[in-house]
């Protein structure tokens, strides 16, 4: 496995936010984190990406125990992070917001960009535009754009799809598609479960600081415990596409 989180715990001062969190991702999978607001799956991928210090357990990165490991270390070994709320700067431009991204390398970074720019059209228009005056959706696309200018091996999406209109949802989801065939492997935050296991190989559900499931994404799709708790409740598949769309 690429990725493996064992046992990991994790405290907002005596409150345990993450109790027992058990995944892995292996690369090339696109891995969805799904569960309730306040389940742990944004502190799940700060974990990982070292914004938040475990209490207990270990994050293992390509077989090299990371757990003690710096935030910006981990951007150096290959782990990507695009953050919820999106963090773009406001007072910068598309493209100085996408060359933050790069801090961490040396040299010039064309390739790079002419890659992001080609994933996000929308971008390549708007360079000069400044970050702070792009749309929610487009906002979206820098806070990616710019976790990609760093190369990631793997990259860790915070929901991407929050906030936005059912056709950007759409778009957000085939360019994370085409992320992933162009070999970078995926690890998925999402209230959108409908799209996401339907977009992931795999998938697990949190609930109040613990992974209860974990499983082929499509067998998540059918089991009637995920779908009523999750998907409307529903097996009709597209009046649970529009519960998920509502919520
Ligand atoms: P959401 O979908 O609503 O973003 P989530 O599954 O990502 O939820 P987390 O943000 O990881 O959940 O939060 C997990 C738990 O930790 C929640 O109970 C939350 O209130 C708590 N928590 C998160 N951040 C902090 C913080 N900075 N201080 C104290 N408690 C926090």
């Amino acid at each position: 496995m690429m990725l493996e989180v064992t046992d990991v715990a994790v405290y907002y001062g005596k409150i345990a936010a993450l109790k027992n969190v058990t995944l892995s991702v292996d690369e090339g999978e696109i891995v969805a984190l799904i569960g309730a607001n306040g389940a742990g799956k944004t502190t799940t991928l700060k974990t990982i990406s070292g914004l938040r210090p475990l209490a207990a357990g270990s994050v293992v990165f390509e077989g090299k125990d990371i757990s003690r490991m710096p935030g910006h270390k981990r951007v150096r070994v290959g782990i990507g992070q695009a953050p919820e709320g999106r963090g773009v700067f406001p007072g910068m431009t598309v493209q100085e917001n996408l060359l933050m991204g790069a801090y961490t390398r040396k040299g010039s970074f064309t390739a790079e960009l002419n890659e992001v720019y080609e994933l996000f059209p929308r971008l390549a228009e708007r360079r000069t535009q400044s970050g702070g005056t792009m749309s929610g959706g487009e906002q979206q696309m820098v806070a990616i754009g710019r976790a990609l200018m760093a190369k990631p091996r793997v990259l860790l999406l915070d929901e991407p799809s929050m906030g936005l209109a059912p056709i950007l949802v759409q778009q957000i989801f085939s360019i994370i598609k085409e992320i992933n065939n162009r070999g970078t492997t995926v690890l998925l935050v999402e209230q959108n479960a409908q799209q996401a296991l339907q977009l992931a190989d795999r998938a697990y559900v949190l609930e109040t600081g613990r992974v209860v499931k974990g499983a082929v994404a499509s067998d998540l799709l059918d089991d009637p415990a995920v779908r009523a708790a999750y998907l409307g409740g529903d097996l009709d598949v597209e009046g649970a596409a529009e519960v998920a769309e509502q919520s």
